[in-house]
């Protein structure tokens, strides 16, 4: 996305003056990246990045609107809306929760999270007085949203007293129940943001991450065809498929005589090395890659800049975060419909702790770290899991597909989605670890060589720029953002030869 946005940008803005020689090269076999559209039993499915989160101002919709991207005949993920289901809550043992237990957990819950992203808190009595404990245990410093979650849960059982047993749930206690429901809110968090432990997510990052307003929908022809209408209007062949660069030759100190006379490609301060032993000389480098592909780069044992980035720029890559999130997909068998009259429900899955003896052997790792499973819209047999971190790297290194031989359903068909495993990607989406700061971003940002107005010729300056939605100070883990920081850096260009930037 970052790519082609910058690349088209480039390319339109100076078409007519032939200003730029551009040239798209991509490891993979397709374009999109993280932005990955598939079939799975007939639907339109997204293997990757699944909704437009927020659909005023947000570019991506802009594009999709224009494509006419946002109807189409073939069912797809979402069609009919996030909350369309009927939802119920189960705990391990089977037992079906009464939503006038799980509403004032999840409620809680909610009510920590807005305050921490800095929204306005539902008012009532209990929230404030939790809230303002809270913040007097927690304090400032390093804090993380999972120690004010944690502090919020112990502050609620510190204000509401009621102790009585639950009906029908066999041996949960209320307290271990209202624990895991709490849980099952912070698994579904972590999904949201990619963080296997909610531990190392900033606190104080999330109330400057931006989201657009507007409803939140997924985009009927497939998010890939946002990516194909970007790519539509470059010539054939600016795009080179199956071009894995391994190292970035960069020229700190400008361009040299001695290169500019040795390389023979006049003087082009930076020069691409390719996995096939080819390589492609360059003015200026806009990279993309993920934050996963440049933590890998910067190790000493891949070095994937030469010479290596400024030591800012290393801690920048280093603090911040970037995780794993994953999704399956699942066809129920044939058989469970027929069998079943009612419609698969968005199941809400509450676990016992991990070193819970009670725990159901049965039950697989990579859904309890998931927090729901529902179908992919009413009455579709595909039903779809997000799960997160840790549990989806081990289901991507190991390979196993053991989703869910449990006694009462079967799956005929099973498709996951592996950005953990995959070297061009390495995970699925970057966020301000503790540790970290949007300051971080913003390094992570800058283009190379630093300070490098002194530098005889324009050419030797910004030889190596950042794109990718990790670059991103407030929109960092979404497409959006993705398709802004490729605008950013073309303009950057742009700006730099006296173009017009609109
Ligand atoms: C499971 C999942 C769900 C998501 N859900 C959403 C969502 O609902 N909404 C949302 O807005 N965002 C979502 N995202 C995030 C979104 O997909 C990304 O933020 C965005 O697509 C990133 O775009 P990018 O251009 O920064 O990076 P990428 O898409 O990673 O592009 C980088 C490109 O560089 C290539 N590359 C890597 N290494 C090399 C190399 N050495 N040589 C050559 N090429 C290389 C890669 O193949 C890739 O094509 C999701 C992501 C995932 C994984």
């Amino acid at each position: 996305m970052a790519g082609l946005s910058a690349a088209n940008k480039l390319f339109k803005s100076t078409n007519s003056k032939q200003l730029f020689e551009l040239c798209v090269v991509e490891g993979g076999t397709r374009i999109g990246g993280r932005i990955n559209s598939s079939e799975f039993c007939g639907d339109r499915i997204e293997l990757g990045a699944t909704w437009i989160h927020g659909i005023q101002g947000s570019p991506v919709y802009k594009i999709a609107q224009q494509s006419a991207l946002l109807h189409s005949h073939q069912p797809w993920e979402r069609m009919d809306g996030f909350f369309s289901h009927k939802h119920i809550t189960v705990a391990e043992g089977g037992y079906e929760l009464n939503p006038s237990f799980v509403r004032p957990i999840s409620t809680l819950f909610k009510n920590l999270l807005k305050f921490i992203q800095g929204e306005p808190v539902d008012e009532d009595g209990l929230s404030s007085e939790i809230l303002k404990r809270c913040w007097s245990n927690c304090g400032p410093g390093n804090l993380s949203v999972g120690s004010f979650l944690k502090e919020g849960l112990e502050a609620y059982w510190g204000f509401v007293k009621d102790q009585k047993p639950v009906d029908g749930v066999g041996n949960w206690s209320r307290k271990s129940l209202e624990e895991a429901v709490f849980a099952m809110r912070e698994r579904a968090y972590r999904a949201y943001s990619a963080v296997d432990d909610l531990g190392t997510l900033d606190y104080n990052a999330e109330s400057a991450y931006e989201i657009f307003p507007g409803e939140e929908i997924t985009i009927a022809g497939g998010y890939s065809r946002v990516i194909d209408s970007l790519a539509s209007v470059l010539p054939v062949g600016t795009i080179q498929l199956g071009r894995i660069v391994e190292k970035i030759e960069w020229q700190p100190g400008g361009c040299s005589q001695e290169s500019r006379k040795g390389n023979g490609d006049g003087s082009m301060p930076v020069k691409l090395h390719f996995s096939d032993g080819s390589s492609l000389s360059a003015d200026h480098v806009i990279v993309t890659v993920s934050l996963g592909v440049l933590k890998r780069g910067i190790r000493q044992d891949c070095n994937m800049f030469i010479p290596p980035l400024p030591s800012p720029k290393i801690q920048a890559i280093s603090r911040l975060g970037y995780g794993l999130v994953d999704k399956v997909f699942l066809q129920l068998s044939s058989h469970y419909q027929e069998t079943n009259d009612f419609e698969f429900p968005f199941l809400q899955m509450v676990f016992h702790p991990p070193d819970s003896e009670l725990r159901d052997p049965r039950i697989p790792r990579w859904m309890r770290g998931g927090s729901s499973l529902y179908p992919i819209y009413c009455n579709s047999r595909v039903i779809l899991s997000w799960f997160t971190g840790q549990e989806a790297l081990e289901k991507s290194q190991d390979g196993s597909e053991d989703s869910g031989e449990g006694k009462q359903v079967k799956f005929d068909n099973v498709l996951r989605s592996r950005w953990g495993s995959d070297p061009l990607f390495l995970g699925s989406y970057s966020y301000v670890a503790v540790g970290s700061s949007g300051d971080d971003i913003d390094a992570l940002a800058e283009p190379l060589p630093q300070n490098s107005s002194n530098l005889d010729s324009p050419r030797s300056q910004l030889q190596v720029l950042f794109a990718g939605e990790a670059t991103h100070r407030t929109h960092y883990s979404t497409t959006h953002g993705a398709y802004l920081s490729g605008i950013r850096e073309a303009n950057r260009l742009l700006k730099h030869y006296n173009c017009d930037v609109v």
